[in-house]
């Protein structure tokens, strides 16, 4: 429910930004939250506050033309949304997939101006990335498309301006593609304009792993609030990417047993818990399908690929879901199916994986749920400190760094839960983090004057 003195701010974006569904739905999200905080402070409506919140600094959209391996001429489309600095530069990732459009990046921006607050780090909100499908393309034609697209968009960066990083599409590899173009367009070697670089040329330690670590020490600081922890517990975790890797391996050094992973070709279920040497190969070495895995593993014991569209992965028993693919991925009837299997926790990995009315069901059944832009912040903290390092010229060990990202994650725990206990609603993360986001956004904006 909206509080009516703000339903007129929503009625205002959906007016101004139509056709974009997964920008209403974010930003019906936290105007959802802020009702509370109105009544107890009503100067946060004034001076149009909110309304600003809500409408990016800047969108830029821009062509992307390229070379195909067998000399045709390919386009493409390039975003970038600069989303809020109040807090610092625009700091978000780049997305590279066929589904992506201003609407969706528009979406990520505005969620990750408040994951970035969140954090208490001194970075702004942006969000970027191209309708550009990488699967299939080779090494060749992966670098031209990543040259062309800094080509462009190398002029609205800068290490105090906008500070990319990688998301869905956008790893390792097409980083430094995308940083080398940058270096020769500006002669500068400007370490600290994008991050998740490789560490021998000025990236961090745990930035790779970061995201799912620190979902994960997200969801063990939720389970310690009900004194459980991941000790035996049953575990799926959608998508099999970055986000998902690494969270298996949290997970499974904190004693849970990873069943199930995916793609978008389906879900594999291995009872005896995944084999994570064996995932990574097939999606990091061989960039291969998830049935793979089990053509490796061998069918049987417990062990079974279904093809998407068959069933979902959220109907396999588990006490803890890591939804860790994409967005809206987890609709309601998931979430029955995962209540009525004894779900104890949900850590979002993705950004807004579960819908409204899953989120909602998850809520009204008492399972402890953790949203994205609370419990993925790790990636992008971890960011800020790459930045930090990149700043200082130096390079912390992997041990240094996965302990600050560790207390990183316990304070965005107690900030999310305290914000929700001092709000009414003990236990509502989804509340905390979208007001104590909100929080230290508007402070900045009030505080910089009418920007
Ligand atoms: P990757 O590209 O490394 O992996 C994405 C995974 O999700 C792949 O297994 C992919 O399968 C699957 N997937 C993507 N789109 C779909 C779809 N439409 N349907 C089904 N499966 C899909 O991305 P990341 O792991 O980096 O990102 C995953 C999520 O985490 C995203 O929501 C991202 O915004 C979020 N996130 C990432 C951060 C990071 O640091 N990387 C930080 C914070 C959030 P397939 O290969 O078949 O497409």
């Amino acid at each position: 429910m909206i509080d009516e003195k703000l339903q007129p701010i929503l009625n205002q974006v959906l007016q101004r930004n139509h056709g974009e569904p997964e920008f209403h739905q974010a930003v019906r999200e936290v105007l959802e939250s802020l009702g509370r905080v109105v009544t107890k402070h009503p100067d946060y409506l004034d001076q149009a506050l909110i309304e600003r919140i809500c409408e990016p600094e800047r969108q830029i959209i821009f062509r992307v033309p390229w070379v195909d391996d067998k000399g045709q001429v390919q386009i493409n489309r390039g975003f970038r949304v600069q989303f809020n600095s109040a807090l610092g530069p625009y700091k978000g990732g780049l997305r590279f997939h066929p589904s992506v459009n201003i609407g969706i990046i528009k979406f990520l921006g505005f969620e990750q101006t408040f994951k970035n607050a969140l954090t208490g780090m001194p970075i702004g909100g942006g969000k970027g990335g191209s309708d550009f499908n990488p699967r299939g393309r080779s090494d060749g034609e992966i670098m031209r498309f990543c040259q062309s697209f800094m080509t462009e968009l190398y002029r609205h960066l800068g290490e105090y301006t906008d500070v990319p990083a990688g998301d869905i599409g956008v790893g390792g590899r097409e980083i430094g593609f995308m940083f080398g173009q940058y270096k020769r367009l500006t002669n500068r070697y400007e370490a600290g304009v994008l991050t998740g670089k490789a560490l021998f040329y000025g990236g961090s330690r745990a930035r790779t792993e970061a995201t799912g670590y620190g979902n994960t020490y997200f969801v063990q600081a939720m389970l310690a609030t009900k004194k459980q922890s991941f000790e035996g517990k049953k575990v799926v975790v959608s998508g099999s990417g970055n986000v998902a890797i690494y969270s298996v391996e949290k997970v499974q050094e904190f004693g849970g047993k990873v069943i199930a992973v995916s793609d978008s070709s389906g879900y594999i279920v291995d009872e005896q818990g995944i084999d994570l040497e064996l995932l990574r190969q097939v999606k990091e070495v061989r960039r291969a399908r998830i049935s793979e895995y089990l053509s490796l593993r061998g069918e049987g014991r417990g062990a079974y690929f279904v093809k998407a569209g068959q069933s979902s992965i959220w109907s396999v028993p588990c006490d803890v879901a890591m939804p860790s693919a994409t967005q809206n991925e987890l609709t309601g009837a998931d979430a029955s199916a995962l209540v009525k299997n004894g779900v104890m926790a949900v850590g979002e990995g993705a950004n807004m994986p579960s819908t409204p009315e899953a989120v909602r069901i998850f809520q009204e059944s008492g399972v402890m749920f953790a949203p994205g832009k609370a419990a993925n912040a790790g990636g992008v903290a971890t960011s800020a400190l790459e930045m930090q390092q990149n700043a200082s010229r130096d390079s912390w060990t992997f041990e240094q760094t996965e302990t600050r990202l560790a207390s990183i994650m316990r304070n965005i725990h107690d900030t999310c839960a305290g914000t929700a206990e001092e709000f009414g609603s003990p236990g509502d993360y989804v509340l905390g983090a979208n007001i104590a986001g909100f929080v230290r956004v508007a402070e900045a904006m009030r505080a910089l004057g009418v920007i």
